[in-house]
């Protein structure tokens, strides 16, 4: 199923998978049951190298996987994964294809952090498809963290980055649909999330991380998400662990989610009580509107352990381990 469908199909009213779909999104051998239906995760060394990433994505973890198991590095990993989505015209959340802002511009957000901390990103970045690889090049070539806007995309250009048109025509197509309908108010739509995320660790045992997204669709121009914020979108510490984030940024940048998830970790929780722990610190909040968006964090350990967690169903992990490449259903925090 769509990554997209899924969050379609996320009925603010369904019940689902309410009983023993704790058990489905952690490492099996490393959890057991409590009477209270609770997936715990002990701690153990998973087999390496790995690969985790949000939603179903099959075909970028195996990408990432090629390269784990050549012996490649985590950092080109999420970075070739992640390109395997940036290229596919028919996700509309990443890359080419990826869905408009109000103005019918597909503007993209991407980071990406290696196993030293260093970070590069981009915002705001147009006419590229390969947000991903623009971002590795702001960490490795340039003084900077972060570029934005034409600065990105011209930098990108210099580095030989071909200009590519973004706005293939389903989503021009869904672009005007939605003029016809739709005010000019920010809009909480459930539908609109899904960014992919990545987390490897190589032979060496070494994390790395990365993050890409075309945002939130029609988004008011010049709108930038959680995506490319290090620290909200994506953390990774290569001695503690790493997490990626999806859905409605605004919310992971407010607690800062990925980050608190690894300051988490480092504590002493494991990558899944973690998770929940950042989901907690969003739904929690007084006057919360939660009902009414998504957000799902993905993390890894050190040790390879691995944890999901979202507001909602329908959110997913894949995991590319021990030569088997699966999505695994996510827990969630909304049963009602
Ligand atoms: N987190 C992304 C953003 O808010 C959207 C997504 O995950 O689909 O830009």
């Amino acid at each position: 199923m769509k990554r997209r469908i899924f969050l379609k199909n996320a009925s603010l009213t369904g019940v689902g998978l309410a009983v023993g779909s704790t058990l489905l999104n952690c490492d099996e051998k490393y959890m057991k049951k409590t009477s209270k239906d609770e997936a715990i995760i002990d701690s153990g060394k998973a087999s390496l190298p790995m690969v985790i990433a949000t939603w179903d994505v099959k075909n970028a973890t195996a990408k990432a996987w090629e390269v784990l198991e050549a012996g490649g590095n985590a950092l080109d990993a999420v970075e070739q994964g992640c390109k395997v989505e940036e290229a596919n015209e028919k996700g509309q959340s990443v890359g080419k294809g990826g869905l408009p802002d109000r103005e019918g511009n597909v503007t993209l957000d991407a980071c990406i952090m290696d196993k030293h901390g260093n970070c590069g990103a981009v915002v705001y970045l147009q006419n590229i498809v390969h947000a991903v690889s623009v971002a590795r090049k702001v960490m490795e070539v340039t003084p900077h963290v972060m570029l934005a806007g034409k600065g990105a995309e011209q930098f990108a250009y210099e580095l030989g980055f071909p200009k590519e048109n973004l706005l293939t025509e389903p989503s021009k197509k869904a672009w005007k649909a939605w003029k016809k309908t739709s005010e000019y108010n920010p809009i909480i739509n459930i539908e609109n999330h899904d960014t992919i995320g990545m987390l490897a660790i190589d032979k060496n045992g070494d994390l790395s991380g990365a993050c890409t997204t075309s945002g939130l669709a029609f988004k008011m121009a010049g709108r930038v998400g959680d995506s490319p914020i290090i620290g909200s979108g994506l953390f990774v510490d290569n001695e503690i662990g790493a997490c990626v984030a999806t859905g409605l940024g605004e919310e992971v940048v407010k607690t800062v989610g990925s980050f608190l998830v690894v300051e988490l970790m480092r504590q002493g929780k494991t990558p899944q009580e973690a998770c929940e722990e950042a989901i907690s610190r969003i739904v929690n909040k007084p006057n919360s509107d939660y009902k009414n968006f998504q957000v799902g964090y993905v993390a890894l350990n050190k040790q390879g352990v691995t944890g999901s967690y979202s507001i909602h169903e329908f959110f997913s992990m894949t995991k590319y381990q021990d030569g088997k490449n699966e999505n695994l259903p996510s827990n969630f925090f909304n049963k009602s």
